[in-house]
């Protein structure tokens, strides 16, 4: 890889042999580094030099697995050459058009400029020119290997990763539980700004109870974004609880209320309203929407796709 990409990434080692990979707040990557291999979750947006970055980490040799097929995990995919995918989600391009990562980099660098009022605009403030350093990727498609449900990664010294198929965000979400470092890394499964609806609610809801149903096996869940919770940090304990709470009352009932307050990522409310598809919508892929919201929570769901 060139080394005119940045590999100026905010990373944080978290936990022993634990880095979380932060790409200018657009997507968290994570690396778990054992004795003999090293594991590494997502591959961002597609800005800089992600695996020069990671090679400044470990000098073992990586495995790469995707925990869906979203543009903000693959766009830095064919940087390497093999990936882990599930086969739900090995229909979404690696990456997806550049026209459209650059839309959501950008308005992401633009929501931290809200925050920080002018003259200043964040966007410049990041260490990454976004001319250069998100591009149309020049390597050849990596080979797609198919990530199920149960799979092992055996990273040497004890140190086993398990990937668990958590349906709902995208047909082919997967999160992983790292039981030698009591870490849960969960891709979009979890947050506290949900999109499901890509499998019924009721399937989600099953997946998100087996997350429960682990939690003596992990101290700490981490989505694939960090504007939930600080760079390093886990999401709060009230998330899980709250999102499988939403979901059991829909599922039980089959009503709901749609949201009446704005979300963090300025949808209007109340939101129902069903999506064009058009390319570069964030919504193209979910279909009817109806966003609902307790606690902290905000959840997206689709209302035709209730019950198995
Ligand atoms: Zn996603």
């Amino acid at each position: 890889m060139s080394g005119a990409l940045t590999r100026l990434y905010p990373m944080v080692q978290f936990k022993k042999d634990t880095w979380e990979i932060d790409e200018f707040d657009c997507a968290s990557m994570f690396l778990l580094i054992g004795s003999e291999r090293a594991l590494l979750i997502d591959c961002g947006m597609g800005i800089g030099d992600l695996r020069g970055a990671v090679e400044m980490l470990t000098d073992k040799p990586v495995t790469v697995v995707l925990s869906h097929g979203h543009v903000d995990h693959t766009g830095n995919a064919r940087q390497f050459p093999e990936v882990w995918l599930h086969p739900a989600d090995q229909g979404c391009h690696i990456p997806e058009a550049l026209s459209w990562r650059k839309g959501d980099v950008e308005h992401i660098a633009r929501r931290q400029k809200d925050c920080i009022g002018s003259p200043y605009t964040m966007f410049h403030l990041y260490p990454y020119d976004i001319e250069v350093d998100l591009r149309e990727p020049t390597e050849p498609m990596p080979i797609v290997r198919d990530l199920t449900h149960g799979m092992e990664f055996d990273l040497g010294g004890g140190r086993i990763v398990t990937a668990y198929h958590c349906p709902g965000h995208t047909a082919g979400e997967m999160v992983f539980l790292d039981r030698a470092a009591r870490t849960l890394i969960a891709g979009d499964a979890l947050n506290y700004n949900l999109g499901v609806g890509a499998a019924p609610l009721q399937t989600t809801l099953k997946a998100l109870r087996r997350i429960r149903d682990m939690a003596g096996e992990y101290d700490g869940i981490y989505n694939g974004h960090h504007d939930f919770r600080a760079l390093g940090a886990p999401l709060d304990d009230d998330c899980l609880p709250t999102v499988i709470d939403m979901c059991e009352r829909v599922v039980r009932t089959g009503e709901y209320i749609p949201c009446q307050v704005p979300s963090f990522w300025g949808q209007h409310v109340p939101l129902t309203r069903a999506c064009a598809g058009e390319s570069g919508d964030i919504f193209a892929k979910f279909g009817k929407r109806v966003l609902l919201h307790q606690g902290r929570n905000f959840l997206s769901i689709d209302p035709d796709n209730i019950r198995e």
